[in-house]
């Protein structure tokens, strides 16, 4: 038996709980599937500085820990534990959501199903996961206090990073493929500030060897073309994220790198079918660009629901 939505919303991060905030308000009968953690990517940023209105900063945790409470103040279901594996257009204009749990039928769909961090694909990247490699600084930083370490990337996430594990008393290598670090100014300022930490540019790191202790890094330098390696006792891989569409393939256009193409009403190309935040095409991967993608995915959606009879 199928339970019967207005609105089911995939994925509660920003943009899944913004969404759900609009359409808890504006009556619609709504529930918000989530397989992993409550909030979202978000969780995992030691402290926002970029959130209007919040000027001395937040912990991520406590940010969507607040969004997550607003939008309980409505009427909306919250599916956690769930993974959304497919979506199918039925008659009747409605849409079946098919979880690893129960079946939904549902007059829209929001998909704010988000991204994972990428891979390099180096030798040793998956074999030495969990033993010293990690995607996440606060999920795996803290027994790495005080020891010498890698980040790989020096986007807003692998600076975020360096400057975490530099609070945990740690000696930080930062590795940078391009020749310039891309993460925003101010960080940047923040990490040239901070002893300990040494930023390499130019710089690709071609394989990873594990002794048992100590983690050796293969770089090569991208401008002179000469080869050097690199040992420390963990490697942080933060070098992008990539989005969550495999099981939407063959169901709604994505670009080519695999983020759903939308209009600027967050509209796919499926009736019915949204998509808001860092998953859709063109995002630029922000906690408030998500949310502002979300508000307007259930605007759009309302009025979508609105202008139908049923
Ligand atoms: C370490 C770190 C620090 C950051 N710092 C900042 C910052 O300071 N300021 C800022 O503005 N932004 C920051 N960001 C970026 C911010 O977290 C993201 O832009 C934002 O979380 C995107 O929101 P979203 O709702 O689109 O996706 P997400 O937050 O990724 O949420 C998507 C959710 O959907 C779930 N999901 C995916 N697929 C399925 C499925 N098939 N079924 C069920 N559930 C699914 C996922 O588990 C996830 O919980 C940071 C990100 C990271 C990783």
């Amino acid at each position: 038996m199928s339970k019967d939505y207005d609105v089911v919303i995939i994925g509660c991060g920003p943009a899944g709980l913004t969404a759900a905030l609009y359409c808890g308000r504006a009556r619609l009968k709504t529930v918000v599937i989530e397989k992993g953690n409550l909030g979202g990517a978000i969780i995992d940023a030691d402290w926002v500085e970029n959130w209007p209105g919040v000027e001395q900063g937040i912990s991520g945790a406590d940010l969507a820990g607040n969004m997550l409470s607003q939008v309980m103040l409505y009427e909306v279901d919250v599916a956690s534990a769930i993974e959304v594996k497919g979506i199918e257009l039925i008659e009747g204009d409605r849409r079946r959501v098919l979880t690893t749990g129960e079946t939904y039928l549902a007059r829209v769909v929001i998909i704010g199903g988000g991204t994972r961090p990428k891979k390099l694909n180096i030798p040793g990247e998956e074999q030495f996961v969990h033993q010293g490699i990690s995607y996440c600084v606060m999920c795996d930083g803290a027994p790495f206090a005080g020891k010498e370490i890698a980040i790989l990337g020096g986007g807003d996430n692998g600076v975020t990073g360096a400057l975490y594990m530099a609070r945990l008393g740690c000696k930080i290598h930062l590795i940078e493929a391009l020749p310039e670090m891309t993460a925003s100014k101010v960080l940047q300022e923040k990490l040239n500030e901070t002893p300990g930490a040494q930023v390499r540019c130019s710089t690709v790191a071609e394989g990873i060897d594990f002794d048992g202790k100590t983690k050796t890094l293969k770089l090569r330098d991208t401008g002179s073309n000469e080869s050097s390696k690199l040992s420390v006792e963990g490697v942080f891989v933060l070098v992008g994220r990539e989005p969550e569409t495999e099981y939407l393939r063959g169901t709604i256009i994505l670009d080519e790198t695999g983020f759903i193409k939308v209009t600027n009403r967050m509209e796919t190309n499926i009736p019915g079918i949204f998509a808001a935040g860092d998953i859709r095409s063109g995002s630029v991967m922000q906690s408030i660009s998500a949310a502002g993608d979300g508000a307007t995915a259930a605007i759009t959606a309302s009025r979508y629901i609105n202008a139908r009879s049923w």
